[in-house]
């Protein structure tokens, strides 16, 4: 008996596959397939085919259809899932149709765009050119290049000629053509606009990308660590241009991953990137893209045709038959940790892939997460020790490092959170002509109540961690043990009756800063206010054009853009942070304080840093003024190694939904 028993995954809440009847198809292993289950129909994925079931032969359902679209899921991308599906524990079913782009998980054939590709009939092909009336030129070339072809798609008749699609209705209506519908394939390349001279490398540059490339075969996590502007990005294309020239067997063609946190806030990268090396089809992969712009890149990927895949934490899971090296830029973000559905995080996940594949993996950062720095710096923990490797300077030399100060805001008292040090600053600014940014970090806001005559901060009084202020309800609650009380009117310690949570939105400093600054172009960046594709861009090269004076913002404007003309950067809050629950905070802050600074000052000018605080004397700001992150990282290291905290531990959690 033949192998007619497919074993499907199916998107359904079990972690096992589901057998049917192939009988009447050629239903090939990774192709997709509709099954009805339970009632429904649904798209399912063959992992497997086998001769025998568990089911009894007259229970077996028979399947319905076959999608022979070309789309056909690799060994390599089930290994993937099936790792992350006993790591995370998830259905195996439900991980793998999750990885597929939308249009592929419906019930009816994923066509973005009806698209054909054309051969010439049998009856054709008793013709030549000549039996064409001669006036018809584009008809000519048009059959000449199906007669040179065994097949020619939409896209490339239409580099033939603009008029291809009336002399195929014409070669149609003769009965001189064969078509068959196809998926369309996006494998544009970019022309470079000017030709770009590749600067000369720093010998830390050089450094790295020899390392990284003398060890281009096999599995190896690299971790490039390098402050803002000290050129990583310069080595990524490097590495890139490497990786992509060095020639596969069977003529196939190597490619390349690199994650991004969120890719809407780094269009930079792309467009350098596409400059760069234009001879390479690029693609990205992010939630801003339309179902089928989505699909059309990731059909690109997995078909091998894109070399470049530039993406958010979800492409991790693209089949990419020819992956040759993967690139993790800002290794540290939060964002590449899925909460949702399948918790996974991307760089786990990355590293497990390239360790599958063989191939290097490189972390870049000015912030390592502490896990990484660990596994690079900690000498006895071998296994999959990562290399480490330092760009140490800013790559280009007349760029200096902003001038970094924390000002003490329990002893200047703040106009509506606003120091007068910091006002004057900005007064500063504007007089001269120069933007500033101030930056809240707003991420998992979780404000403390504080008072700041006595440096009182609320605790809870059922375990030892701090209450966090619900102000809607004007509870004050414990993330950690459910404890929950009313605001007090004072602060218990000293009687002080200006008690106010630290942490002040970005709308509510916005309007302040209106009233200081009544004739300043001012304008917000945080998610509420760029929920709109394009503002965000649109805001980017306002601040580009000069239009823009103050930018008051959260930590998507600490990511990746260069502003010349940015020579302040004000930092509003910052002792939430320092108190959170959440033992990341802190690092997290360190992270993207590190961050704003980077944004100040990259061009020519000076660019100046203030924190506010109640705390100047934090073990961070004194790391943050001297831009160290190795002093603080070790530090962390051992706070964390004492308490017995990740990485020196594991942590799991064990959430119930229901009472
Ligand atoms: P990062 O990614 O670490 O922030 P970039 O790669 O963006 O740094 O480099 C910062 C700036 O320095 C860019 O304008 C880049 O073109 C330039 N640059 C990078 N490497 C060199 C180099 N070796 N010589 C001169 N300029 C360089
Ligand atoms: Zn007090
Ligand atoms: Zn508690």
């Amino acid at each position: 008996m033949s192998n007619n028993i497919l074993n499907i995954a199916l998107d359904v809440p079990l972690d096992r596959l589901f057998d049917y009847l192939g009988d009447g198809f050629d239903a090939q292993v990774g192709q997709r397939v509709v099954v009805s289950f339970a009632g429904r129909k649904l798209v399912g994925i063959v992992v497997s085919k086998s001769a025998n079931s568990e089911v009894p032969a007259d229970k077996l359902k028979p399947i319905f259809q076959v999608f022979e679209d070309g789309v056909v899921l690799d060994q390599a991308t089930f290994k993937l899932i099936k790792f992350c599906t006993d790591y995370y524990q998830t259905p195996y079913g439900q991980a793998l149709i999750s990885a597929l782009p939308a249009r592929l998980r419906q019930t009816k054939p994923a066509v973005s765009r009806k698209q054909f590709a054309y051969r010439l009939s049998e009856l054709a092909k008793a013709q030549t050119v000549n039996d064409l009336p001669p006036r018809k030129a584009i008809l000519r070339r048009v059959f000449t290049a199906l007669s040179e072809n065994t097949e020619l798609s939409e896209a490339e008749l239409g580099k033939l000629s603009s008029g291809w699609c009336k002399a195929i209705n014409e070669l149609e209506a003769m009965g001189w053509l064969n078509n068959r519908q196809i998926l369309a394939i996006n494998t544009t390349k970019f022309n470079s606009v000017e030709s770009i001279l590749a600067p000369q490398l720093n010998n830390e540059q050089q450094l790295a990308i020899d390392a990284i490339l003398e060890n281009r075969n096999r599995f190896k996590p690299w971790l490039l660590h390098g402050i803002t502007g000290s050129g990583k990005t310069e080595v990524y294309i490097r590495l890139l241009q490497s990786v992509l020239t060095e020639a596969l067997a069977d003529d196939k063609n190597t490619q390349a991953l690199v994650l991004v946190p969120e890719i809407n806030l780094t269009p930079q990268l792309e467009a350098r990137f596409r400059m760069r090396l234009p001879q390479y089809v690029l693609v990205s992969l992010h939630s801003n893209l339309s179902e089928s712009e989505r699909l059309q890149n990731w059909l690109a990927a997995a078909s091998g045709a894109a070399r470049i895949i530039i993406g958010t934490r979800l492409s991790i899971f693209t089949p990419l038959p020819n992956l040759k090296l993967i690139i993790i830029d800002e290794e540290h973000d939060g964002s590449y940790k899925q909460q949702e559905g399948m918790r996974y995080h991307a760089r786990d996940v990355a590293l497990v892939r390239a360790q599958h594949l063989n191939i290097p993996v490189v972390l870049g950062t000015a912030t390592p997460a502490l896990e990484s720095w660990f596994n690079a710096v900690e000498s006895n923990n071998t296994a999959n020790k990562y290399g480490l490797l330092k760009l140490n300077q800013r790559a280009v030399a007349q760029s200096v490092l902003p001038n970094i100060r924390c000002i003490d805001i329990s002893k200047s008292p703040t106009q509506d959170g606003v120091s007068p040090i910091l006002i004057e600053a900005i007064r500063e600014r504007l007089k001269r002509g120069e933007q500033s940014l101030l930056f809240i970090n707003r991420r998992g806001y979780s404000p403390v109540l504080h008072c700041n005559a006595c440096h009182w901060i609320a605790p809870c009084l059922r375990c030892s961690s701090r209450l966090v202020v619900h102000l809607s309800q004007k509870r004050l609650r414990c993330h950690h043990c459910g404890h929950e009380q009313k605001i007090p009117l004072q602060c218990p310690s000293c009687g002080n009756a200006d008690l106010h949570p630290t942490g002040h939105g970005t709308q509510r400093l916005e309007q302040t800063l209106n009233v200081l600054f009544p004739t300043a172009r001012i304008t917000r960046v945080d998610r509420d206010s760029t929920r709109n594709k394009n503002t965000l861009t649109d805001i980017l090269s306002a601040v580009h054009q000069g239009e823009i004076d103050i930018l008051v913002g959260t930590q998507m404007l600490a990511k990746g853009h260069d502003f010349p003309n940015l020579t302040l950067v004000g930092v509003i809050d910052t002792d939430s942070a320092l108190f959170s629950p959440d033992f990341r905070a802190a690092e997290r802050l360190f992270a993207q304080l590190m961050q704003v600074a980077g944004r100040a000052g990259r061009a020519d000018k000076a660019g100046e840093v203030m924190v506010q605080t109640t705390f100047p004397q934090h073990a961070l700001f004194d790391a943050l003024r001297s831009q160290d992150y190795t002093a603080y990282a070790n530090n962390l290291l051992q706070e964390r190694a004492t308490t017995q905290f990740p990485p020196y531990a594991y942590f799991a959690l064990i959430r119930a939904e229901a009472h």
